[in-house]
């Protein structure tokens, strides 16, 4: 039987398989061929001690000249070994620790070594290299089996670079059949190698030019699948059926937008208009509204649903918390006042009902919610997953809106639009809105399936949030001014949140994402309950004090939200759970203790939370990180940025690609090796026109066809397993 991409790893390299499934995940030919190497040696320029700086990523070979075993005074049966590198010109040190077999390294030996070039005590060094011994007698060319350049993979659960490299080397040598998901015009188009070819090159390169090619087309392929499949899902969407909403010169949408207390702003204006006319088209609407935070979605997303409801349709927001469902079902009854009273005593003509439905709810309010819902008295529906559930059925579903999106899976977010086409065979339109703003480029990978529309301004009259930086380590009395700021505030009228970065003990934490900087693991943080407590006791004794936490209760967490929002308490202490959504005009500070356990994205939403009124907003970021680290780095950069397309972009750049996506992102997450969403856009952008010629066309190679299968069931893998 012929050896392609699915067949078994054990069938191909024997014993290693068991050691590649567990350190990698690797099962077939396929998944270790797309193991791909990190980088090269490039045996024609070798990396020369004389030009290295701090940071770069390194190999080379190199003659060991000394090796010296020290132990630590401090815990003897902990030690490093220094090795004494010669390049033939210079020297350097390289560090292993607790690696006794590098102890026994032969002085003398031809190493290859890989690793990051740091900096110690004033020199260079490399810390925990890759090292190999090169045979005596064999000279580099002898290893790099296509020529002048030597492949490092990746490594890691036990397995070497050098094992890895042997189990693709024998993988390739018998694999008789490549897939090729790339049509042949796609690739003459762009000068592309073919697959076979590709492979070849990116494990055994002979020269520089090998590997830069290589890398080009399977960078290209991993985008391409993905926005093959996005054109696919587009094309499915455009041929589902929609119910034109086109609302009405006299309904409910005019009435209330002659009631808004301000004027939209221009952005609001143009996005309210492009949603008008998508959904007046008897084709699904499909779009993102990504907007800067603050910058008034919820008030275009309502405008959307009256429209719909004005053509005598439902509408459904999803948001992904209770706190925020019951804010959105609260602030919309309020906002619409006598229009949300449909069929009670005082309500307008023209008015509806509004109706929440969540999971906390109890038996009999769910009940009468339930009953509005199908039999349409309820024009728009407000709910959180419980939405979701079988049992819940529209009389007429016009228009599905997801809130802060990026907290649903890609299939959570078709869930209802497809119930309902399965009925009778018409889609809702769907909008969805993330308030973090995203790089075009990662919009263009995560959502490639949405049009999308962005709001950037805010509106007018908003006083910009003063964000600082509060050094603990550096000012500890700063603190104690930041309580004395809070007292102010309320002094004045107004209300703050002091946010902390998890609940405390016995308590399971909420959702921080903490950034990966080793040094500020071991620091402790501050714990909810600790630091309420103490505050109360302290420097905000007289105030009044709320607490709100994900793990509490939903009628407990709604109660203080409601408390906070009606001016009833002074100051928030909370978790992530502020992060999204909530809107409370009147609280103009918040105190973000542990601020560097957040990721920037996320400091951003939090901040967004102040400065939300007339008022200007007062952020503190608070940090026990020493300075010159990269968690200050990052809080002096949002510090400096109210901009959260920039801060995103930064971010991105920050974290690992993997997480940029976001593991709630979606397969494609696990898909891109090659790829890199924040630098990659031109290819990306490339690779969506040509996939979406394909796929239109019809030009579809079969490979192609299993890829989409592929990416679609691991991003279905992937929502199962968050479930
Ligand atoms: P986000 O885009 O972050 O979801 P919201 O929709 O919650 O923002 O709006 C933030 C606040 O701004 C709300 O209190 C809202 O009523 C108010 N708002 C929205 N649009 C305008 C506008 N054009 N002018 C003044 N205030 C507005
Ligand atoms: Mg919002």
């Amino acid at each position: 039987m012929a050896i392609d991409f699915d067949t078994r790893l054990s069938k191909v390299v024997g014993d290693s398989a068991k050691k590649l499934e567990k350190a990698f995940g690797h099962r077939t030919v396929g998944d270790l061929l797309r193991h791909f190497p990190r980088r090269y040696i490039d045996l024609e320029h070798p990396d020369s001690f004389t030009e290295l700086e701090e940071g770069q990523v390194v190999a080379f070979v190199a003659t060991v000249l000394d090796v010296k075993k020290l132990t630590f005074r401090n815990n003897p049966r902990k030690f490093r070994v220094v090795v004494t590198l010669s390049d033939g010109r210079a020297t350097m040190e390289a560090v292993f620790f607790n690696q006794f077999a590098v102890s026994k390294t032969p002085v003398g030996s031809q190493q290859l070594l890989s690793g990051e070039v740091s900096v110690y005590q004033g020199r260079l060094q490399l810390a925990s290299p890759h090292m190999r011994e090169l045979p005596p007698g064999k000279t580099l060319a002898d290893l790099g089996r296509g020529g002048g350049a030597l492949p490092i993979y990746p490594a890691g659960g036990g397995l070497t670079t050098w094992d890895v490299e042997r189990s693709v080397q024998l993988a390739l040598d018998v694999v008789d059949v490549f897939p090729e998901p790339l049509p042949e015009q796609v690739r003459s188009e762009r000068g592309l190698l073919d697959a076979p070819t590709a492979y070849e090159y990116i494990h055994r390169p002979r020269t520089r030019a090998d590997w830069v090619f290589a890398q080009t087309r399977l960078r290209f392929e991993e985008a391409f699948e993905v926005q093959a499949v996005f054109a696919r899902r587009r094309l499915d969407t455009q041929q589902r059926r929609a119910t034109a909403r086109p609302g009405r010169g006299d309904g409910i949408r005019v009435a209330f937008e002659q009631r808004l207390p301000f004027t939209l702003t221009e952005g609001q204006a143009k996005v309210a208009a492009e949603i008008d006319q998508d959904l007046s088209d008897t084709r699904p609407m499909h779009r993102l509204l990504q907007g800067e935070v603050g910058s008034g979605k919820t008030i275009v997303a309502l405008l959307a649903m009256l429209q719909v409801v004005d053509s005598g349709g439902q509408a459904a927001l999803l948001a992904p918390t209770e706190v925020l469902a019951t804010q959105h079902h609260r602030s919309m009854e309020r906002m619409l006042g006598d229009l949300a009273k449909g069929g009670m005593l005082g309500g307008a003509d023209e008015a509806t009902r509004v109706r929440l439905l969540t999971g906390s709810m109890g038996a009999k309010a769910r009940q009468q919610a339930l009953l509005d819902i199908v039999s349409g008295e309820a024009g728009i529906v407000v709910g959180t997953h419980a939405l979701l559930e079988e049992t819940v059925q529209f009389a007429d579903l016009g228009l599905v809106v997801i809130d802060e999106q990026h907290r649903f899976g890609v299939e959570q977010r078709s869930i209802l639009s497809d119930r309902a086409a399965a009925a009778d065979g018409v889609s809702p339109h769907v909008l969805v809105m993330t308030a973090t703003p995203i790089p075009r480029t990662i919009a263009m990978t995560v959502f490639g399936d949405l049009e999308v529309s962005t709001l950037r301004e805010l509106p007018a009259g908003r006083q910009p949030i003063q964000t600082n930086v509060v050094p603990v380590a550096e000012q500890p009395t700063w603190i104690d001014r930041a309580w004395q700021r809070v007292h102010e505030e309320v002094g004045r009228g107004r209300q703050a949140y002091v946010v902390v970065s998890r609940i405390g003990e016995a308590v399971a934490d909420d959702d921080v994402e903490p950034p990966e900087d080793d040094e500020d693991e071991k620091r402790p943080t501050v714990g909810l309950v600790e630091l309420a407590e103490a505050l109360e006791q302290g420097p905000l004794a007289g105030l009044r004090l709320g607490r709100l936490h994900g793990r509490m209760p939903a009628d407990e967490k709604d109660a203080v939200m409601s408390a906070f929002a009606a001016g009833d308490l002074d100051v928030l202490v909370a978790t992530t759970v502020v992060e999204v959504g909530v809107d409370v005009p009147n609280a103009t500070m918040m105190i973000l203790m542990d601020a560097d356990r957040f990721g920037v994205s996320q400091l951003h939403q939090l901040r967004g939370r102040v400065g939300r009124g007339s008022e200007p907003g007062l952020c503190l970021l608070v940090t026990g990180s020493p300075a010159g680290t990269p968690a200050r780095e990052r809080l002096a950069a949002v510090a400096a940025s109210t901009d959260g397309f920039e801060l995103s972009r930064l971010d991105a750049e920050l974290r690992r690609e993997g997480d940029v996506l976001g593991a709630r992102q979606s397969g494609v997450r696990s898909s891109l090796k090659l790829l890199s969403v924040v630098r990659d856009e031109k290819v990306i952008a490339s690779a969506r026109d040509a996939a979406v010629a394909a796929l239109s066309s019809g030009d579809v190679p079969a490979d192609l066809e299993a890829s989409i299968r592929r990416l679609e069931e691991s991003e279905r893998a992937d929502y199962l397993e968050r479930a």
